[in-house]
């Protein structure tokens, strides 16, 4: 199976251990929901994160107090996740942001709170002492009534002239609409004026549960879809390691993520010759953990090898209660009973020398 989707080329970032740019997989980051000052708590929660999938975390940073405490963390997170880069969210203070160089691995920072001028330069040639990466996230609802791509093109205007590359921008919104057209307009100025620079997409304040989520994958994956995106954050009212797996899936979906298998089925019909939705929750359980691989799980065989077309492999049902299964457009497996098919079809994986046993 091949990547559906090419990439806008980029520059690379550092991020710490981890590097974002069109060379790189989309990075997907959360941020921690915890008052930065309890140590402990936050550190808990970046652990979840981490087993979740998550390798670039933010963490607030409102103040001097927690600039030490944000220390603490990421001496902890070096020693225990050494693949996993803390972000400093940076709200109001630019002093915060110049104390933050060099502790963390990338500061963010809302440029309405800069002039533009000096005190952003100094941010800048502070973080390339210290190869600190910065994200300019400009959020829809905190531009004083300007325009997002503009805004954020003029500190993207500023970096380039002082020679500062280590940048990753973003132009957010809570209207799905907005946060889509920001974005390609944001990629359109860029590339006008030769600026490489990779690109942080995410819907702010999308709510939870389904609406959420179905916010942040529109959003995100109209994105991606056409190849732009280096990193993503999908934003979800409650515990951030949530947000985790609905990421990959937006990943997954979009053609961007392999290392899991693909596994589609069609929404079965009165043709259907078996239990649907019990044999995919069974094929996802043996076989989810491949990855680089697509299988189709179809009802028939009037329309399933025909919607298929691109899948690695089918199960296809061929009878009552019997199967078929495909390698791309072929049979290779004619009539098995249920009972038979899972096995053959491991078998079959193992004869193409695709199978691992899942870990
Ligand atoms: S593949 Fe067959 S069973 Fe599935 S929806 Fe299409 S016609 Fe119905």
């Amino acid at each position: 199976m091949t990547l559906s989707t090419p990439r806008r080329y980029t520059d690379s970032v550092r991020i710490g251990p981890v590097v974002v740019g069109s060379e790189h997989s989309v990075a997907v980051q959360s941020m921690t929901d915890t008052d930065t000052n309890d140590v402990e708590g936050t550190f808990e929660q970046i652990c979840r994160l981490h087993r979740a999938g998550c390798r670039i975390v933010r963490v607030t940073v409102p103040g001097m107090r927690e600039v030490e405490a944000v220390r603490v963390i990421v001496e902890q997170v070096r020693r225990i996740f050494p693949d996993m880069a803390v972000v400093g969210d940076v709200h109001f203070l630019p002093s915060v942001a110049l104390a933050l160089a060099g502790v963390v691995d990338k500061v963010r920072i809302n440029p309405g709170n800069y002039s533009g001028g000096e005190d952003f330069v100094e941010l800048l040639d502070r973080c390339k002492a210290t190869c600190t990466a910065i994200r300019i996230g400009v959020n829809h609802g905190s531009t004083g009534g300007r325009d997002m791509v503009d805004y954020a093109m003029e500190y993207l205007r500023v970096c380039r002239r002082h020679d500062f590359d280590q940048v990753v921008v973003s132009v957010k919104a809570s209207d799905v609409g907005v946060m889509v057209r920001s974005c390609r307009e944001l990629v359109l100025a860029m590339d006008a004026e030769g600026m490489p620079f990779p690109l942080h997409l995410g819907v702010t304040e999308a709510g939870n549960g389904l609406d959420g989520e179905v916010r942040s994958a529109v959003g995100i994956g109209a994105l991606l879809v056409e190849g732009l995106g280096d990193t993503i954050r999908v934003s979800l009212t409650g515990p951030p390691e949530d947000e985790i797996p609905v990421a990959q899936a937006i990943l997954q979906a979009c053609g961007l993520d392999r290392s899991r298998a693909e596994i589609i089925a069609c929404p079965g019909c009165g043709r259907t010759l078996f239990e649907l939705s019990r044999v995919l929750d069974r094929v996802k359980r043996e076989f989810g953990h491949l990855g680089g691989i697509k299988i189709a799980v179809m009802g028939c065989i009037v329309n399933g090898p025909g919607e298929m077309a691109d899948a690695d492999y089918g199960y296809v049902g061929a009878g009552r209660g019997l199967v078929s299964l495909y390698r791309g457009q072929s049979v290779v497996r004619k009539n098995l009973t249920e009972r038979e098919a899972i096995p053959a079809l491991v078998a079959l994986l193992k004869d193409d020398g695709v199978w691992r046993d899942s870990s």
